[in-house]
C-alpha cells in the first residue's frame, strides 16, 4: 500500500525494524553520535526474539560460548545465563518404532537467558534514548531521490539521508514499496534469500516438573514421524515448571503435538499445563509469502546484501545479511557492527 504524508520528522538513519540487529544499529550510531531512528511495526521490540511473561521462548533460546558479540551484550545488559539443559539419554521416533539411545548425539552445550531471549533486546532498547524507537510503526514506502530518502509509515513521513534494512531481505522486498525500482540484480538476490526459522512452528508444552529428567531422560529427542522433528527441554532454570519444545515443519496442533510427546516421553507427558505453538511462516513482519520455497542458504552473507547501495543511501542489516553465524542473533549483532562502522565511517 502507498502512504502518501507530508514529511513530519527529519533524521540522518531510518532503521526499519526493531529485532535484535536494528537495535544494536541504533546503539552503535547513537554512541558515535549519528542521529537515526527505529520504526518497528509490531507492538514490541525484539522481533524473532520473543518470549512470554514466564521466560519461554517462543522465538530464539539458545547462544553458544563461540558468539563474542552476544557474550558482549549480555555483559552490557547484565544478563543471566545458564546451561541448556542436555543431561540424560535421547529418544529417537521412526515409523512403528520408538527407541531410548544411550546418550544425548543432539543435546550440544548451549546457554539460555533468565527471562528469555527476548531481553536481550529488551536491553539494547532500554539504553537508547528516549524518542529512538517507535513500536506500531510499519514502513509502508520508500522513496529515494538525489538528496535523500522518504520513509512512509501508516501515518507519517520521515526524511532522512540513509535508510537501513534491518529485517529479512525478502520480507523488506514484500512489504515495502520502493521508488525508484531497485537494480534487478539486488532485488533477485534479495528475493530469494531465505529467512532463517522462517518457515518454522515452534511447539512448546509446559508441565508441573521435567518428569523426564527423573528417568535419566534429556528430554530431547529426533523423529521421522513429526509433527516435531527434533524435541529439546525448555525448563525454567530453577525447575519451577518443566518444558519440552519441538520445531515443526508441517501443520501441527495441539492435539497432534500430545500425542507425540506422550508416544515419546510416556503417560505423563499427556497432562501439559499448557501447550503454545508459534507458527513463525504465518507472522507477516518474519516471513514473506512462499518462505517454504526460499531454500538458498548460499545467499547468506552474500557481498550484495553486505554492500551498501543507491550511493550508500540503502543497507542491508539483518542476520540473513552476515559472513559470522548467519541465521543466528550473533549473526544479527555482527551484521549491525558491519552497517553502523560503514554508516558512521560514510556520513553524507
Ligand atoms: C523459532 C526460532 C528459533 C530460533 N532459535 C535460535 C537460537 O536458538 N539461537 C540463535 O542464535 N538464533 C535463533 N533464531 C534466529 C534468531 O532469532 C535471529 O537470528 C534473530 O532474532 C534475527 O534478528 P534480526 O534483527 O536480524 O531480524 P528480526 O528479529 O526478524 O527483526 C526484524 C524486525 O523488523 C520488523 N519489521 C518487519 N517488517 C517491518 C516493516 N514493514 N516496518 C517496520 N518494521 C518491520 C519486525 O517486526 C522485526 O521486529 C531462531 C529464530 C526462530 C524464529
Amino acid at each position: 500500500m502507498r502512504y502518501c504524508f507530508e514529511v513530519t520528522q527529519t533524521t540522518d538513519v531510518v532503521i526499519v525494524g526493531a529485532g535484535v540487529s536494528g537495535l544494536r544499529v541504533a546503539e552503535l550510531l547513537c554512541e558515535s553520535q549519528v542521529d537515526c531512528v527505529v520504526l518497528e511495526a509490531r507492538d514490541r521490540v525484539g522481533g524473532r526474539l520473543f518470549s512470554t511473561d514466564q521466560g519461554i521462548d517462543l522465538g530464539a533460546s539458545w547462544f553458544w560460548d563461540n558468539e563474542p558479540d552476544v557474550i558482549a551484550v549480555n555483559r552490557q545488559n547484565a544478563a543471566e545465563a545458564f546451561d541448556q539443559y542436555i543431561d540424560g539419554n535421547m529418544m529417537f521416533q521412526v515409523p512403528g518404532r520408538i527407541e531410548r539411545l544411550d546418550g544425548n548425539p543432539i543435546g550440544v552445550p548451549s546457554k539460555r537467558i533468565v527471562g528469555g531471549m527476548q531481553t536481550l533486546a529488551q536491553g539494547i532498547f532500554r539504553r537508547l534514548p528516549a524518542g529512538v524507537v517507535h513500536v506500531s510503526t510499519p514502513v509502508g514506502a520508500i522513496d529515494f531521490d538525489e538528496h535523500g530518502v522518504t520513509v512512509s509509515t501508516e501515518g507519517e513521513a520521515w526524511r532522512a539521508n540513509r535508510v537501513v534494512f534491518a529485517l529479512p531481505p525478502a520480507t523488506a522486498l514484500n512489504l515495502i514499496e520502493i521508488t525508484p525500482e531497485l537494480p534487478d540484480h539486488l532485488v533477485s538476490v534479495a528475493r530469494k534469500t531465505p529467512v532463517w526459522m522462517g518457515a518454522v512452528t515452534k511447539v512448546v508444552a509446559v508441565y508441573q516438573e521435567p518428569f523426564w529428567r527423573n528417568d535419566s531422560l534429556a528430554g530431547s529427542a529426533m523423529s521421522h514421524v513429526g509433527p516435531m522433528r527434533e524435541i529439546h527441554d525448555l525448563s525454567d532454570p530453577n525447575t519451577n515448571f518443566g518444558a519440552l519444545f519441538g520445531f515443526s515443519r508441517e501443520p501441527v496442533n495441539e492435539v497432534t503435538a500430545i500425542a507425540q510427546l506422550t508416544a515419546i516421553f510416556g503417560p505423563q507427558a499427556a497432562s501439559p499445563l499448557e501447550v503454545m505453538i508459534k507458527d513463525w511462516s504465518k507472522e507477516k513482519y518474519t516471513s514473506p509469502p512462499g518462505v517454504f520455497q526460499l531454500n538458498d542458504y548460499h545467499l547468506f552473507g552474500s557481498e550484495t546484501l553486505r554492500s551498501p547501495h543507491l550511493d550508500c543511501r540503502l543497507y542491508f542489516t539483518s542476520t540473513e545479511t552476515a559472513l559470522d553465524a548467519p541465521g543466528h542473533i550473533q549473526g544479527a549483532l555482527s551484521a549491525a557492527a558491519r552497517s553502523a562502522s560503514a554508516l558512521v565511517g560514510a556520513r553524507l
